[in-house]
């Protein structure tokens, strides 16, 4: 029988100030993911009824406040949480996905920081070598994950830990389970020069609340997806009712394999506006922005809108990318596409709330009725 899921895409918030917090009542058995609108980049909080976690703390440079402004306005509605941050998880090193960290640490309680361990000074993600060095100092435990640590005697569960799943619960306890981390960069197991960007070491996290689940991969590419997919192969772990599609809706991160074996009813696509950085000047700036890059890909699209079986109850349509580079000099190519199913994104919606219960019934808000 097909699964009913409850639409409400309200509104309600539209008038108050950037990334108004959604809501939707009183914590009870339920959790909400919230993808915050930080333009080009990423930022997730996870409610729960008795805490909450920060996934990635990205943001394009001129919307770093987004994700603080966010938790205070978050924090002011949930008193009982006291400002703290159950646990911190950056999915991997890059600017897009770290900026706000340093900010969120020094504003609100973080009891836990999670990454995959690669700090190199030469990335963009400058922050979590920032947080390293002061982990200890502000009480902040501090865990690193690798693929090799979570894969140790061909364990097919994933990892988790009381820093990797910290939340406990009433009647229904969410699991935080990490699936992948970061490769062995040397190349002595997995020599493949596909590896050296750092986003195939992302982080892939899940994260389940009864019948309810939910999977995060940051920005995992190709290479990476194909190896995590061949490892559980046939064992149902990466398979979740909503998915954080990878790398910004990129053509390298969405594979039809991929989605087919995490089966989500909604996707969720973190990146800025088509146009953010159309009026920036030829030079540097200009590569690490949407229009540049010309997020979300339509190759993405299209295997999610063929995979994902469940329809939006009007459809929309958006400009999105079918090229792009990250050469300023060669002018990216946009299309307008119909979006007929549950695809969501926070250059279309701004803020994304997606409630989940413990029976496994979906709902969602955005910022705007799209
Ligand atoms: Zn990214």
């Amino acid at each position: 029988m097909m699964k009913l899921f409850k639409i409400f895409s309200c509104l309600l918030f539209a008038c108050l100030a950037a990334t108004p917090e959604l809501s939707f009542s009183k914590p009870g058995e339920f959790m909400t993911a919230h993808y915050i609108d930080v333009g080009q980049g990423q930022a997730i909080l996870l409610e729960f009824p008795k805490g909450a976690v920060l996934i990635d703390a990205g943001a394009q440079k001129d919307k770093a406040g987004n994700v603080t402004t966010f938790l205070r306005q978050f924090f002011a509605r949930r008193t009982d949480l006291h400002n703290t941050l159950n646990a911190v998880m950056v999915t991997h090193q890059h600017v897009d996905h770290d900026l706000a960290l340093q900010a969120v640490v020094q504003q609100f309680k973080v009891l836990n920081y999670i990454d995959n361990g690669q700090h190199d000074p030469h990335s963009s993600g400058k922050k979590q070598i920032w947080l390293e060095q002061h982990a200890a100092g502000l009480g902040i435990k501090y865990e690193a994950i690798t693929f090799a640590a979570i894969t140790s005697g061909h364990n097919l569960g994933g990892l988790t830990d009381a820093m990797i799943d910290p939340v406990s619960g009433d009647t229904t306890d969410p699991k935080i389970v990490i699936y992948s981390g970061a490769f062995d960069r040397a190349g002595v197991t997995w020599g493949n020069q596909d590896f050296k960007d750092p986003n195939n070491h992302s982080l892939v996290i899940k994260v389940t609340f009864g019948k309810a689940s939910f999977l995060f991969m940051g920005d995992l590419e190709k290479p990476a997806i194909a190896t995590v997919l061949n490892y559980y192969h046939g064992t149902g772990a990466l398979h979740a009712g909503v998915l954080q599609v990878g790398h910004h809706g990129s053509a390298n991160a969405t594979t039809d394999d991929w989605v087919k074996a995490v089966a989500p009813h909604y996707a969720v696509i973190s990146c800025g506006h088509w146009d953010f950085g159309v009026k920036l000047p030829d030079s540097t700036a200009t590569r690490f922005t949407t229009y540049a890059y010309a997020h979300p890909n339509k190759q993405a699209i299209d295997i999610l809108q063929t995979d994902i079986p469940d329809l939006r109850t009007v459809a929309i349509n958006e400009r999105i990318g079918v090229k792009g580079t990250a050469k300023p000099t060669v002018k990216p190519v946009f299309t307008d596409v119909s979006i007929t199913h549950m695809i969501y994104a926070t250059a279309w919606n701004g803020n994304i709330a997606i409630k989940a219960t413990a029976d496994g019934t979906y709902s969602i808000v955005t910022d705007r009725d799209r």
